[in-house]
């Protein structure tokens, strides 16, 4: 007894383990000053269309971390997800797109784009979401019909009445859905039929092997046919070669994100970007 003691109070004073609960510590307080002291920004990545024409964007945000410099998604997301700071995080993407898109909007060459804001579960379910969402637009002016939604199919697990009412309020101010991700989820094909969405986006697991595994060719082929039959547009994201972009419009789908076309940019970046491309 006072031996299995012992281990357990060994294992507690793990080092290895101590240094994960110390870094989360740090990682959270990290993310919490990080909400109050401004140190996120958005990268730009172009969303094209055949002809190498540039429809629009998706924001993707970085944490300008002060040691660590920028820090991607995957590094902090999760935290923020499990924390609740997703929330204030996602309200602040959403209205720096929104203060984007009204900037945009009144320079001839930048006026058509669309930016894409990739929205949590945990902040579509809050009740005052649609709410937040259109005190964002008019407070920033952004125009609602160059503003898309990406949703992914973990929201699903919930009410889909409830989803369908919130996706149906902002539809009529003009605002564009796209599920995120699509096909790594379990999103049953009935709620696909029932919610008001605009485009299914290709998950980048698809595509990468798309020349030679077989099964993602067909479940690409099989996105493709489910979205011309529901009317939903197709994009297909982490297009890295000429030859993905090719096979992809052959089996009908042209419209693509990915490095081949455009990383994700700064502001300034992209902008120049559209100016000398
Ligand atoms: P996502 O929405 O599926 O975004 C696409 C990811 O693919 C981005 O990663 C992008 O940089 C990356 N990517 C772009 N082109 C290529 C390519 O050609 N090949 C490959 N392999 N990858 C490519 P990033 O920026 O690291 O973001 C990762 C994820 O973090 C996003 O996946 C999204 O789920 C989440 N995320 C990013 N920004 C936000 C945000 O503002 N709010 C929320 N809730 N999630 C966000
Ligand atoms: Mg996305
Ligand atoms: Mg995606
Ligand atoms: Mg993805």
């Amino acid at each position: 007894k006072a031996k299995e003691t012992g281990r357990n109070a060994m294992r507690f004073f793990d080092p290895a383990m101590q240094t994960v609960v110390v870094e989360r510590a740090i990682l959270e307080a990290g993310l919490r000053k990080a909400i109050e002291g401004s140190q996120f920004l958005l990268h730009y990545q172009p969303q094209v269309v055949e002809n190498d024409r540039i429809t629009g964007v998706e924001a993707l945000v970085r944490w300008q971390h002060p040691q660590r410099g920028i820090v991607l998604p995957a590094d902090f997301i999760p935290m923020a997800e499990e924390t609740g700071l997703i929330l204030p995080l996602g309200n602040w993407v959403l209205e720096t797109a929104c203060a984007q898109l009204a900037q945009w909007a009144i320079r001839p060459e930048l006026a058509h784009l669309t930016i894409a804001v990739n929205i949590s579960a945990q902040q579509f379910r809050k009740p005052d979401f649609v709410e937040k969402v259109l005190a964002v637009i008019h407070r920033t002016g952004a125009n609602p019909n160059r503003l898309k939604l990406e949703l992914t199919e973990s929201l699903l697990v919930d009410n889909v009445q409830d989803i369908i009412q919130k996706m149906a309020e902002l539809k009529i101010k003009g605002i564009f859905f796209s599920l995120d991700d699509f096909g790594t989820g379990y999103s049953s094909l009935s709620y696909l039929k029932r919610l008001p969405l605009d485009q299914l986006k290709i998950d980048h697991t698809f595509v990468r092997d798309i020349l030679y595994d077989s099964n993602d060719a067909a479940i690409a082929g099989t996105i493709l046919a489910l979205a011309k039959s529901l009317g939903l547009e197709v994009i297909a994201e982490g297009v890295e070669t000429a030859a993905q972009r090719d096979f992809l419009a052959s089996v009908g789908c042209h419209a693509y994100q990915g490095y081949y076309f455009c990383q994700p940019l700064p502001i300034e970046g992209f902008e120049k970007f559209m100016m000398t491309a």
